[in-house]
Parts: C-alpha cells; structure tokens; sequence
C-alpha cells in the first residue's frame, strides 16, 4: 500500500509548550515529545517526518525571515512529500498563512497550519485534535488521486478555513480563528465534509512550484479613528520609507471627509505611495461608491481592498512590491484576486 506522506513542521507557539517547573511560565519544549503526546498519529496510515525550526519562536516574534525560510523549505522538500502541517503560534498565524499563500505559486499541495490554545501537554488540550486532523486533512486525495486541498489554509477547532480569509477572532476560545467572508473549506465531524466547490484546484497538477523568497516590507497600517490628528496621520501616510499604506476604514471604506484628511491622502498620491483601502469590520467589503466620503478616497487615488483582510492585505502587498518596483504593476494585481483573498 502506498502511504501519503507528511512533513511536519514545528516553528513554535503554545502548542509545543510546556510549563517550566522554575518560574511557571510556558515555554517551548522539543517536538519529539509532541509525538509522544499525540501517539494517535503513529496510527495514521501516513508517514510522518518533522522539521524543527531553530529557534522555536512565539509567534509574536515572527518576522518576513520566517516566512521565507517555511517557503524554502517547503521548496525544497516539495517532492518528497503529499502535504505539510506547519505548527505555529496562534497570535500571526493568520499573518504567515496569509502571505505563505502568495508566496507559494503553482501550489499543488496542502499546507496546513494549525496551533491551539492550550499546550499539547495539559488534559483538556485543543492540539491533539487540532493536529491529528490537520495531519489527515494534508494527507486527503480526492477520487482522480490529487490533493483534496492544494491551498494554504487553518485548521482550527474542527474547521478548514483558507488562510489568507482568516483572522484570529478569539483570545481564548477554542474556536479562534474565523473567515468570516469565506466559508469553510472543510468541516471536521464524525468524517471530515470537503466543501469541494469552495476549493481552490489548480490549472495542471504537473505544475511547478514557483516560491517568491523577496518580500518588500515597506508597508504601513493606518487604522482610522475618531480624533486622529493630521500630524499623527502624515507621519504615518507621508513617511518617505513606506511604499503603501494599508488604510483601515470604517465600514463599508469610509473615512473622515475633512479637508486635512483627503490633503495627505492626495499629498501621498503623488508621492507615488500605494494606498490600499480595506475595512474595519470584520466581515462584509468596502465599496467606495456607497458614500460620498469613500468616493472621496477613491478620487483621491486610494484602491479598494475589497473584502480583503487586513492580514491578506499585508502579505499580498509584500510579495507584489517584492516581485516589480513598478507601482502601477502593483496597483493593477492589487485589485485582482490572486489566490481566493477577495471574492469575485
Ligand atoms: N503567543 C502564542 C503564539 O502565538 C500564542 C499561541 O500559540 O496561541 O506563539
């Protein structure tokens, strides 16, 4: 019988950690005790291989280097595998599945990240079932024998989200993550449901993959808010080190209709920034012809993110601004969907 074969890939975050008897803190401890705490996965008709990242980090230390040295290493072990389970902290989770979906093209495999809320080592544990299921899940075929998921998604707490729809929703429930513009693209139960129409197949199986490992970082995020002062907003929107500015609006890409407002906005245009408009809201798009004060932005020379999280926003603009320094290119590929980050 020929058996799927995984590469687990261990970067850090709770769901490796251990209290240190010393001080009562959590930290990381070696993954081949992960395996010995879950021995449910020796029972998988799967081959299991691990990768262990050294360091292992919280994820609120990750950084683009990460992000690159996953898609190297993914690169690298490609063939020799059917998928991968990237365990990684839950706090950026949404940011590294996100920008690991741009960086990858011509994707043909799963990659699975997971993590939970408790650590491995304590008896009401989420990782157990959060691991055991990404492990089947990146282990899945389909009927004509190819991956059931060739995307980078989530899977928490019973559910396959696409990880560049995803966010974390929760600081302590279970249920952490949430893709609120984009359903689930599997739903663990008794058997796992594949939502097969959602699932992203790709043009030819015998595709290549194509890793992008230069990310452009000179991105800023400007959260709007009721008594922003123009100088903050400038220091922000006109810093001669940023490229584009992630602005998150109210609602449906509003923002404040002041003369001051719409002057830096106008004054970053023609600087040549890239100025990216996505909402506030947790679910629903911007739509910069509903109000006049969006179709001020829009006038203004701002993009519309659409539906697009602020975490997708990130990650899509790093690999774009990393592929061309032409900023028109990079408008033009904003606004179109890549990798299933906006919906159609
Ligand atoms: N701070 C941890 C991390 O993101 C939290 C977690 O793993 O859930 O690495």
């Amino acid at each position: 019988m020929n058996h799927a074969s995984i590469l687990i890939i261990y970067t850090g975050g709770t769901i490796g950690m251990k209290e240190d008897p010393m001080d009562g803190t959590l930290k990381p401890f070696d993954f081949s005790q992960i395996m010995a705490e879950v021995p449910e996965l020796n029972k998988f008709a799967v081959r299991i291989d691990s990768y262990t990242f050294d360091p292992l980090i919280d994820s609120s230390d990750v950084e683009p280097s990460l992000w690159i040295a996953l898609a190297q290493l993914i690169s690298e072990r490609y063939e020799d595998y059917d998928g991968f389970v990237i365990l990684h902290g839950t706090d950026t989770m949404a940011y590294s599945a996100s920008t690991l979906s741009f960086m990858l093209e011509g994707l043909t495999k799963p990659v699975v990240f997971t993590g939970s809320q408790l650590p491995i080592g304590v008896p009401r544990t989420d990782g157990k079932e959060n691991l055991i299921s990404a492990v089947e899940i990146a282990a899945a075929k389909d009927e004509t024998g190819h991956a059931s998921v060739p995307e980078v998604c989530i899977f928490f707490d019973s559910k396959l989200l696409r990880g560049n729809r995803s966010t974390k929703y929760s600081a302590e429930a279970f249920n952490a993550f949430a893709s609120p513009n984009c359903p689930p693209l599997a739903e663990a139960g008794i058997n796992i449901r594949y939502n097969t129409d959602l699932i992203r197949k790709p043009i030819y199986w015998d595709a290549q993959l194509r890793v992008q490992t230069h990310l452009d970082t000179r991105v800023a995020i400007l959260k709007v808010h009721p008594g922003m002062t123009p100088q903050v907003m400038r220091s922000v929107v006109c810093d001669p080190l940023t490229r584009a500015v992630i602005l998150e609006t109210y609602g449906s890409g509003n923002a404040l209709s002041k003369d001051w407002f719409v002057d830096i906005i106008r004054e970053a245009n023609d600087m040549g920034k890239i100025l990216l408009n996505v909402t506030q809201c947790k679910s629903g798009t911007v739509n910069m012809n509903l109000y006049a004060t969006g179709a001020t932005l829009k006038n203004a020379g701002v993009l519309s993110g659409m539906d697009i999280t602020t975490e997708a926003a990130l990650g899509k603009l790093f690999c774009l601004m990393g592929r061309s320094e032409d900023n028109t290119r990079v408008k033009a590929l904003l606004e179109k969907d890549l990798c299933g980050e906006i919906s159609k």
